[in-house]
């Protein structure tokens, strides 16, 4: 399998002209002469979406062309309005980049092009079109047509035919999606398109070198969807061989409710789209000094943060992963580290409690009360027994939603703890001279019998005493007496 991926660009504008790329406004409100491909309009290449590109390809490992340039693709279709796409040919601005998916599997990745977006058609049928235009029409199928995405900026990362199985093609575009979100370049939502992908399937006897015959399959609307295409498109291929027929080159549409893929046409050749330079923008050229400059404002890529943090911090998979999800949660814990709290307890802590905030208060961690500082202070507070990890819950609650210092916070609630020895001593003692019966069946060797101590002083201190510290005391003191 080879697949290419579309992935929207997440820029202010459109790719030629200066319309809001935006997703979800009333249809056609998003256009102007540039993008709907009116005579006598020039378009504009917006620089933020050349910046994005440079950025996905070189975090994608690939070469920079030094010379690149935009060229058109013709064809005739309702959802291009200027009846060619603005596209790159033979000189895509990056080439020759890997992604590896696990230690030692390293899928290639053939090029990166940058191109703008179609149209969005709507296929009503009588029925639909009957609903929503009571009375007017029903004569035949209709499509209606939304301009709003013509022209919004679109990379097309192309792999090379490396991937082997199903499961692959997902951690795939898996690892993709992490990447672009990574890095801001787009916010990959599948559901509303942002990112899109369409793969290349075939199957060959055990032993054959040469690639077989593929069939290309849209509509994959979903990470599962993608693997459940493709495994579906792998058994008919299988099918068709081994019944002695042939595979055709094709592009297939993938069919969720039936589970199968349903042949669309046969698929164009490159030929067919008579593609020629574009003659009203210019060529993109790049130095060496540029793409060190990309390099360099590069921020640290998930899969070497996760490799760091088991390293550096040995934590676990679960904890790793939490934190490698947004690049802020790695920046947040970092800091609560430098502010001395211990990494584990951070991690954990970010993982369980604080995502759980985030989740009851629908308040993403960047937008709570909470500082690494304050978070830091109340890991210290926890670690140095003054505050017990129960109470800790409720006091990175109120830091979460209200804020404050952790100490202000603690002493408010009154949950500091007392473990001071000279605080704890001299209760211990009195309940150790007022108890007699109760240390004799301690010290017969009946265990439990110091927990009706410890409940003691825990009731006179309002729950405030560190229980462990306290009944280290006791059975110190008690073991004095003998
Ligand atoms: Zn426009």
């Amino acid at each position: 399998m080879g697949l290419e991926v579309h992935v929207e660009l997440h820029t202010e504008t459109k790719l030629f002209c200066s319309c809001p790329n935006r997703f979800g406004a009333e249809p056609n409100t998003l256009v102007c002469p540039v993008c709907l491909g009116l005579p006598g309009t020039l378009p504009s290449l917006n620089g933020h979406a050349v910046e994005l590109h440079l950025r996905a390809a070189r975090s994608l490992g690939c070469k920079i062309q030094r010379f690149s340039k935009f060229d058109r693709k013709n064809y005739f279709y309702p959802d291009i309005p200027k009846n060619f796409q603005t596209s790159q040919y033979d000189l895509p601005l990056a080439y020759k980049g890997w992604m590896e998916l696990s230690p030692g599997r390293v899928i290639g990745i053939t090029r990166i092009h940058l191109e703008e977006d179609t149209g969005k058609s709507t296929h009503l049928s009588v029925g639909q079109e009957g609903e929503l235009q009571a009375g007017r029409l029903g004569r035949s199928d209709r499509t209606h047509l939304d301009y709003n995405r013509a022209g919004v900026p679109l990379l097309e990362i192309v792999s090379e035919p490396d991937m082997r199985t199903a499961e692959e093609a997902y951690q795939y575009v898996d690892r993709l999606r992490e990447l672009m979100l990574w890095l801001g370049i787009s916010d990959c939502k599948m559901e509303q398109g942002s990112l899109r992908c369409d793969a290349n399937v075939s199957v060959r006897p055990e032993g054959q070198r040469e690639l077989g015959v593929k069939a290309e399959i849209k509509n994959m609307n979903s990470l599962r969807s993608i693997r459940d295409a493709i495994e579906s498109e792998r058994v008919r291929q299988i099918e068709v061989l081994e019944s002695g027929g042939t595979v055709v080159q094709e592009t297939r549409g993938w069919d969720e409710t039936t589970g199968t893929t349903i042949s669309m046409r046969s698929k164009e050749e490159a030929q067919d789209y008579r593609y020629f330079p574009e003659p009203d923008l210019p060529s993109l050229l790049f130095t060496d000094e540029d793409v060190a400059r990309v390099d360099a404002a590069l921020p640290e890529l998930p899969q070497a943060r996760r490799e760091r943090y088991q390293k550096e911090y040995s934590l676990d998979q679960e904890a790793v992963d939490y934190l490698t999800m947004e690049p802020f949660f790695g920046e947040f814990f970092e800091a609560c580290v430098k502010s001395g709290a211990p990494a584990e307890e951070v991690a954990k802590w970010m993982a369980n409690t604080v995502s759980r905030l985030s989740n009851e208060t629908e308040t993403p961690l960047q937008a709570s009360h909470l500082t690494p500082k304050n978070l830091g202070r109340l890991l210290t507070l926890i670690d140095t027994d003054e505050v017990g990890a129960k109470s800790g819950q409720k006091v990175l609650s109120v830091l979460y939603k209200e804020g404050g210092e952790a100490d202000a916070v603690v002493d408010k609630l009154g949950l500091r703890q007392l473990s001071s020895a000279d605080k704890l001593r001299p209760m211990a003692q009195t309940v150790i001279d007022e108890n007699p019966a109760v240390v004799q069946q301690f010290k017969d060797g009946k265990g439990k019998a110091l927990n009706v101590l410890v409940g003691k002083i825990m009731k006179q201190t309002k729950g405030a005493a560190n229980p462990a510290k306290t009944r280290e005391i006791l059975e110190e003191l008690i073991g004095e007496t003998e």
